[in-house]
């Protein structure tokens, strides 16, 4: 048990990598939030599974695009367990279109929730991770964010974003002792890679060395490592969990 009586706060935890991420963590003795925007039914049996394991968690539905919603589940958080000691800002989403069908609609979307979300749930937690014994900040970012991807431009540059964003509250969060790092998967297994057709899958696993996409557990294991005290030398850095793809 690594991350016990550690308040674990995970965004759009209700399926795919959250989902894992949040059960990894609720494995390791974490109290974890598990936030989600539509899939109520899907965020409580993430708890349950947690509680089952052992665990504490709670579902807070909040969409981490609107500043007001993430307030609240910011002091929601504290009422059920205190302060956050570790976010994981994980919730994202893709409206996929080559770039000359790309509407400003289908770009801000993106923005709003890709990094717009990041901002509002760190703002809403920075001072809880700031005085916290071993504060975590956790960016979900992606292999797109370094190498770019076809009909992506939006969800490419919201991904390259977060490595600048991390990198600075690294370096803002250093005198206090707690850590940003992003990780940033490959290809996962999840309902998001499913909506990629089966052609540009093909295309894509060719270009994977370990000839597989990732499962949830890949990466959340790799997170589940950041979260803990054994990082504690580590900050603003990017994890590559992509199978050896290039960058
Ligand atoms: P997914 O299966 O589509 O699940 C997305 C999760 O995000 C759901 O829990 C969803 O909640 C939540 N979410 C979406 N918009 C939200 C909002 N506005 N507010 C709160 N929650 C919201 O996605 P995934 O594949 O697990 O991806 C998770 C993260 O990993 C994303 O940041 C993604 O960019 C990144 N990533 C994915 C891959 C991949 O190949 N799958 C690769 C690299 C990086 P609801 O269910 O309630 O809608």
């Amino acid at each position: 048990m690594t991350l016990e009586n550690q308040t674990c706060v995970v965004t759009g935890a209700s399926r795919g990598i959250g989902r894992a991420i949040a059960e990894d963590l609720g494995a390791e003795g974490a109290n974890v939030v598990v936030n989600y925007r539509s899939s109520e039914a899907e965020a409580h049996d993430v708890v349950d599974a947690i509680e089952d394991l052992g665990g504490s968690a709670v579902a807070i539905q909040a969409d981490v695009s609107d500043m007001d919603a993430v307030r609240e589940m910011r002091d929601r958080t504290e009422r059920a367990f205190g302060g956050a000691d570790v976010l994981v800002n994980n919730a994202g989403l893709t409206v996929d279109k080559k770039f000359e069908h790309m509407t400003r609609e289908d770009w801000d979307t993106v923005m709003e929730v890709n990094l717009g979300g990041v901002f509002n749930c760190t703002n809403a937690f920075f001072d809880d991770i700031k005085a916290a014994d071993h504060g975590r900040l956790i960016n979900i970012s992606s292999v797109v964010g370094q190498q770019g991807n076809y009909g992506q431009a939006n969800y490419a540059t919201t991904k390259s974003g977060l490595f600048g964003f991390t990198r600075t509250i690294a370096l803002e969060l250093a005198s206090s002792g707690s850590t940003a790092n992003c990780v940033a998967p490959g290809f996962v297994e999840t309902d998001m890679l499913e909506t990629v057709p089966e052609r540009v899958k093909e295309k894509i696993l060719r270009r994977i060395p370990l000839d597989r996409f990732a499962t949830v557990e890949d990466v959340s294991g790799i997170v589940r490592f950041v979260a803990s005290e054994e990082s504690s030398y580590m900050t603003g850095q990017i994890l590559a969990v992509n199978g050896g793809m290039e960058w």
